[in-house]
């Protein structure tokens, strides 16, 4: 259901709540969310709320999509990598704004069905990976940007690694006091500058690759491995 009432009303309701960068509001006007949600939530695919997907995930609310979207700073010129594909809405928002876009899923069948939509959409400069996205793509590094839309237990060293100098990172991180907060995290020639945002809601950022597809939900986030810290 295309329903542009409800375009229309989302792109208000995002400009009220602060979003300002025209760029960023065009790109998820034409960026179709009822192709990315379950066909029993397609009558809500353009409210400003988080849906679930497959695989016990979720599609990101469209505020969190355009505030990460927003302080990720991007150019056109721009190669990003983001962490944690789910859908693909957030890729396939980030398609129209940059250069290239290199997204991870750890879910194969997550996967397959983003890849589906993005050739549906004709976006051909989105690239995807099966992977533990705490790894980063290396042999695609160094990235200006990257997003990740799962939550971290620290930001991951592999991620710092890959981020270009002058590049920015957005991650929600898990806090000591049991939330976690949105860190826009900038690579200055004098090292990694930290900024908290705002408290966030993001599933969790799980350790290796499902091995059985049908395993329906993941296991909880007390079983997620380490990971070494620095920035
Ligand atoms: N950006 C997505 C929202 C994703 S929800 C969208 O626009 O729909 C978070 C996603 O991160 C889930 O699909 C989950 O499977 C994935 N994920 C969690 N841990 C991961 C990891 N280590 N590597 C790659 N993907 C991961």
């Amino acid at each position: 259901m295309s329903d542009s009432a409800g375009i229309v009303r989302l792109i208000m309701e995002l400009r009220h709540h602060g979003i300002q960068d025209r760029r960023v509001l065009e790109a998820i006007e034409k960026t179709p969310r009822d192709l990315f949600v379950e066909d029993a939530f397609k009558a809500h695919a353009w409210d400003d709320t988080a849906l679930p997907i497959s695989c016990g995930q979720t599609i990101s609310q469209p505020y969190i999509v355009a505030f990460m979207t927003e302080h990720l700073e991007t150019a056109p010129q721009h190669r990003v990598l983001e962490i944690g594909t789910g859908s693909g809405y957030q890729a396939a928002v980030l398609a129209r704004l940059v250069r290239r876009v290199f997204t991870i899923e750890r879910h194969r069948h997550l996967l397959e069905q983003a890849r589906r939509r993005f050739a549906m959409l004709g976006l051909t400069n989105i690239e995807t990976r099966l992977a533990d996205g705490h790894k980063g793509w290396p042999e695609a590094a160094p990235f200006d940007r990257i997003i990740v839309t799962a939550a971290a237990a620290r930001v991951p060293e592999a991620l710092l690694d890959q981020l270009a100098e002058g590049g920015v990172m957005v991650i929600p991180v898990d806090t000591p006091h049991g939330y976690q907060e949105l860190v826009k995290i900038r690579h200055t020639p004098h090292g990694f500058e930290r900024e908290r945002l705002i408290p966030v809601r993001f599933v969790p950022m799980l350790s290796g690759v499902p091995r059985r597809e049908d395993a329906p939900e993941d296991p909880p986030p007390e079983r997620r491995g380490p990971h070494k810290e620095r920035g």
